[in-house]
């Protein structure tokens, strides 16, 4: 009986220094081997009874596997909120072989599923992130309780009654007459909130042209207060107190120098703001964006941006990379981190964190994303009803975290490319 205790523990030494590599191959192509040799296993394994007959998930790892290192906090979050529903257990198979052995795992980690009666009816190898394994638990017809339903808006509290020229295409916010930027089409006009919108908006149509685009827009004569053609004017490049870029739009060159003198800035062209404009893009949909409205992403050593939270979520899934992704809470700014590990969560913080999925009714009555300007990420609940009290037009409904990222990794790369891009946002 040691002997081949033995020889069992220094292959999961082995296996385990490389888990996170060798299981990121398994999911790509799953090795029909391992999977028989598990289904065989699996028969023979049965979870130890307990007192109260209840479901049962058993992870077998190590303390010191990293992708085993990534499950103890969800098998903590589990065990906590689903105490009386769900046993949890955590076996580590190199401190205790012999608790390990029954089970017959070739990797750790390795999760069992057992049912209320002991019977095994699932087991995954490597990471699973808490959403899927509770997805997992529904798919086999276990109830282990689910999480109380989140906030659902479908109907506004108020309806928007503002007038369509007063409210910015893309961001949605008032449009204030100094500022004002319209883009002319062959039969439409659309109205901007100012400039950034418009760069906004030129990255998310695929393949435009900009000599072709820029033709068709208009600006607000800060001095003034006429539409001239951009593509001609100066502009007063400043900035407010948040960092954030400020433009107004001069016709005359001898007003934006007036104005510079009281407010500072520098005066450019029409080429010099579009280049600065573009310069940062979101990460998952290319679309132009401010650092400071947009959330840090990490990926490798590279830091990038993610121009609204669930677009930073789908960085993982563009660069099927993990991520590491810092939000600001929608209402009040804190921050929210979040680390991926194979397209799951492996850690959030603060664990109460919460999502917004801003959506609205389309023509055919489905319900589609209202765009990354009505998505957010929120401390906890009663801040994103703090938000929601504030938006009474707002439509859509409060998903998990965990549920952003998953809806971003279901995407295929064709959806991925058309991600946020105008008249193609599924
Ligand atoms: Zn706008
Ligand atoms: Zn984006």
């Amino acid at each position: 009986m040691r002997t081949p205790a033995k020889i069992i523990i220094v292959l999961l030494v082995v296996s385990a220094a490389v888990a996170a590599v060798a299981l990121k191959k398994n999911k790509a192509t799953p090795n029909s081997e391992s999977v028989s040799a598990a289904a065989g296993a699996s028969q023979s394994a049965s979870a130890p009874s307990t007192s109260v007959k209840i479901p049962k998930l058993i992870d077998l790892g190590a303390d010191k596997c990293i992708p085993c290192k990534a499950m103890a906090p969800i098998l903590e979050n589990l065990k906590k909120e689903y105490a009386g529903k769900l046993n949890v257990e955590f076996i580590d198979v190199w401190k205790n072989p012999a608790a390990g052995e029954q089970y017959k795992i070739e990797m750790i980690p390795t999760q069992i599923f057992f049912d209320a009666n002991g019977k095994e009816l699932f087991r995954h190898v490597g990471f699973f992130g808490k959403e899927d394994i509770l997805g997992k638990w529904k798919e086999l017809g276990v109830d282990v309780g689910s999480e109380k339903p989140g906030i659902v808006r479908e109907e506004p509290v108020k309806a928007d009654t503002r007038p369509r020229d007063q409210v910015c295409f893309m961001c949605d916010q008032d449009v204030q007459q100094k500022t004002k930027t319209v883009v002319k089409g062959q039969n439409e006009q659309r109205v901007l909130c100012g400039p950034h919108c418009y760069f906004v908006s030129f990255s998310s149509i695929v393949g435009a042209d900009p000599k072709t685009e820029e033709a068709k827009v208009s600006v607000t004569d800060w001095a003034s207060g006429n539409l001239v053609p951009a593509t001609t004017t100066t502009f007063l490049y400043g900035m407010d107190t948040k960092g954030r870029p400020t433009i107004k739009a001069f016709a005359d060159k001898e007003a934006a120098t007036k104005e510079q003198q009281s407010n500072p800035g520098s005066l450019v062209a029409w080429d010099v703001l579009r280049s600065k404009e573009l310069a940062t893009r979101c990460a998952f949909c290319d679309r132009a964006v401010y650092p400071e409205d947009a959330c840090g992403v990490k990926f490798g050593t590279t830091h990038g941006h993610g121009c609204c939270t669930h677009c930073s979520m789908g960085v993982a899934a563009r660069l099927k990379q993990d991520i590491e992704v810092e939000a600001k809470d929608g209402l009040t700014g804190e921050s929210i981190r979040i680390k991926t590990l194979d397209g799951q969560i492996a850690s959030l913080e603060p664990a109460t964190a919460t999502a917004w999925f801003g959506q609205k009714k389309g023509p055919d009555g489905k319900w589609v994303s209202a765009g990354c300007f009505k998505q957010g990420f929120f401390l906890n609940e009663a801040n994103l009803q703090k938000w929601l009290d504030a938006r009474p037009s707002m439509t859509g409904r409060q998903i998990t975290i965990a549920q952003a990222l998953a809806d971003k990794m279901k995407l295929t790369p064709e959806q991925i490319a058309k991600a946020c891009k105008l008249g193609e946002c599924k």
